[in-house]
């Protein structure tokens, strides 16, 4: 089973009022996040990826650059591709309105989801997005990941347009993330879409039956361990891991979550030490020979493990 670890990266500003403000505050927390602790943001997330030797693939959203400068999104990506590790293109349209001058005529309103845009609106931003990467890196990209999970059929029409024939943005347990295709594939392994391979997130089921993304900062260590071998047990054939750049820091501060840390470092050791069974690797475009599982055959984690998550919650909750 091939295990995918991947990181979608990306600056906010606190809302849309006060952009610039905000930018010059929020942009070295979100990419650096110093703290006298260390940096907490992307610098440690790859010193952890580097000194496990894995190899992560991350998913850059370069739409705020548009707004604030090339150089800001040339920072990220020199981080990223100088520790070695693999730059591939995120996109959260909610940027579109903010640019000057605009990518596509219609700008009157925000729209969040790509889903919210038509084929010919996507097939633009994408080309857009995807060149102010590739400009910044100094070489192509080739897998993708909308913002938010937010994807359609038209979606992966604009992809091949753009030269991508990777992508890995569904997620079942976001509504608006391809319900139709959802529906149709199951989306628990990978399928072909318009010419497109997509791997959905790993869904698993927890201790209490709900299910769950294989997100760092939403799963304990345990659930995630548990998550990943019964996924293999059940034949699957890859398990997509999700992370952010900020997921390390407590929500709104520069400190880290020390928490989630833990998670990320015991989650390395562990893919470390399982390499030959669980191999880290980046999206070949090959769809995998593995099935997909059915609905009700889901990874399942135990009880335990997500009693425990829910007590490191309360804990992370109260000692703020
Ligand atoms: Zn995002």
């Amino acid at each position: 089973m091939n295990v995918h670890l991947t990181f979608d990266i990306e600056v906010w500003c606190n809302g849309w009022t006060n952009l610039d403000s905000e930018f010059a505050s929020c942009y070295p927390r979100y990419v650096y996040g110093h703290s006298k602790h260390g940096d907490y943001a992307l610098p440690k997330t790859l010193e952890i990826l580097n000194r496990h030797g894995l190899r992560g693939v991350f998913f850059v959203e370069p739409l705020f650059s548009a707004r604030f400068g090339a150089r800001y999104l040339e920072q990220i990506v020199r981080l990223i591709d100088d520790a070695g590790q693999e730059v591939q293109l995120h996109l959260h349209p909610e940027w579109t309105d903010e640019i000057n001058p605009s990518i596509i005529s219609n700008v009157s309103s925000k729209r969040q989801h790509l889903t919210y845009y038509s084929l010919e609106e996507q097939t633009a931003l994408i080309h857009h997005a995807k060149t102010l990467l590739e400009n910044a890196l100094g070489k192509p990209v080739s897998a993708f990941r909308a913002g938010s999970y937010a994807i359609n059929e038209d979606t992966f029409l604009a992809l091949a347009t753009n030269g991508i024939a990777i992508d890995s943005s569904i997620n079942r347990c976001y509504d608006i993330s391809a319900p139709d295709l959802v529906c149709e594939h199951g989306a628990t392994a990978p399928f072909a879409i318009n010419g497109v391979i997509t791997y959905p997130v790993t869904v698993f089921r927890d201790g209490f039956g709900r299910e769950r993304p294989a997100q760092i900062g939403a799963c304990g260590f345990g659930e995630m361990r548990q998550a990943l071998e019964s996924a293999r047990e059940k034949g699957c054939g890859d398990f997509v891991i999700v992370s952010h750049n900020f997921e390390m820091l407590k929500p709104g501060r520069m400190d880290p979550d020390f928490v989630v840390v833990r998670r990320f470092e015991r989650l390395c050791r562990f893919l470390a030490e399982n390499l030959n069974a669980m191999p880290v690797n980046s999206f070949t475009g090959q769809a995998s020979a593995a099935l997909s599982i059915g609905r009700d055959h889901l990874p399942q984690t135990g009880m335990s493990s997500t009693a425990w998550r829910l007590a490191e919650q309360v804990a992370r909750r109260m000692l703020g």
